[in-house]
């Protein structure tokens, strides 16, 4: 089965959303809605699967292995696509198993996803190679890196499903996206490259990694695309939350634009923040999806959001 043909591979165009609330800007700003791609794997999350997938394909792999935390959206992916294509998964996920299973991790098992509990040590082994190989050879599995990036063995191939995504930004002068693992921003700025867009890529990191995104972005941009890295938009930390976030979700929740709190409501925030001074007539967000995660942060939205 083509991996392709799970997904309603979108006409782009069609998940635009014109941001009707920031329209006093006087500037074109859209939401590409990656969040309506499909019902339940929605987001970036597929589309980093497909390069790995055409991998699992071309090996004698017998399952998939990848890495995260107990509300990610990759392994909520991860486990759908197992089920849908009928490849055993293996989740090494960080918590602990005497702690109840979140609505994510809850999907993952009814899938038929085999959850391995990761204690912070263990899971801090999840970058190295020797480690990845072990697990490889203990599962027969392809292992996946964290959120779908990159491994030592295998490479980039959660960037490949994500060059398409120039087919839409590069008619604008500005893309912003949140950034995780920065697989699909990585992505994005190849497919730019390739249509030799003079789109600038601004992203807004999610995680507190004191500069280490910026420095792997200085070290595999493409280097005709201009790009910025916002690092001090996180909000205390990934996961991290203030009333100004809830908020501005609240606000948006209104105006049909749901955010969850890890990416895009970040990514908003930072965005309505720069607006004033911003030197660009046209811009594309991209909303990367992720609102399963938001299950488990239900009492943080109440009484703001029903
Ligand atoms: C994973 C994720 C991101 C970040 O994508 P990366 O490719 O890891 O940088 C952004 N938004 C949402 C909702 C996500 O789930």
């Amino acid at each position: 089965m083509n991996p392709l043909s799970l997904f309603n591979m979108p006409n782009w165009q069609a998940y635009c959303q014109k941001i009707i609330h920031l329209s006093t800007f006087k500037r074109q700003i859209d939401c590409l809605r990656l969040d309506l791609i499909h019902p339940i794997v929605s987001g970036n999350k597929p589309l980093k699967l497909l390069g790995w997938l055409e991998c699992f394909q071309q090996s004698s792999y017998q399952g998939l292995l990848s890495f995260g935390g107990a509300y990610s959206n990759h392994l909520h992916a991860l486990a759908f696509v197992g089920k849908e294509l009928n490849i055993p998964v293996t989740l090494i996920v960080r918590a602990y198993a005497d702690q109840p299973l979140t609505p994510t991790l809850q999907d993952c098992q009814h899938w038929g996803a085999k959850v391995i509990f990761a204690d912070k040590q263990s899971y801090a082994r999840r970058y190295e190679a020797n480690y990845q190989a072990q697990l490889a050879r203990e599962y027969q599995a392809l292992v996946i890196g964290e959120g779908g990036e990159a491994t030592e063995q295998h490479g980039a191939l959660g960037e490949k499903g994500c060059l398409g995504l120039a087919e839409i930004a590069q008619h604008y002068d500005q893309v912003w996206l949140a950034v995780g693992s920065g697989t699909t921003a990585l992505g994005l700025a190849k497919g730019l490259a390739d249509r030799q867009a003079s789109t600038k890529i601004v992203g807004v990191n999610a995680v507190a990694d004191h500069g280490q995104q910026a420095q792997n972005w200085q070290r595999l941009m493409s280097p005709s695309v201009d790009w910025q890295l916002i690092d001090d938009a996180h909000l205390g930390g990934f996961a991290k939350t203030t009333p100004e976030l809830l908020d501005l979700m609240a606000i948006y929740e209104q105006y049909q634009l749901p955010l969850e709190p890890v990416y895009s409501g970040k990514l908003l925030l930072a965005f309505e923040k720069s607006l004033p001074q911003l030197a660009a007539e046209k811009v594309l967000l991209i909303h990367g999806g992720g609102l399963q995660g938001r299950r488990g942060y239900a009492s943080l939205f109440e009484p703001a959001m029903v």
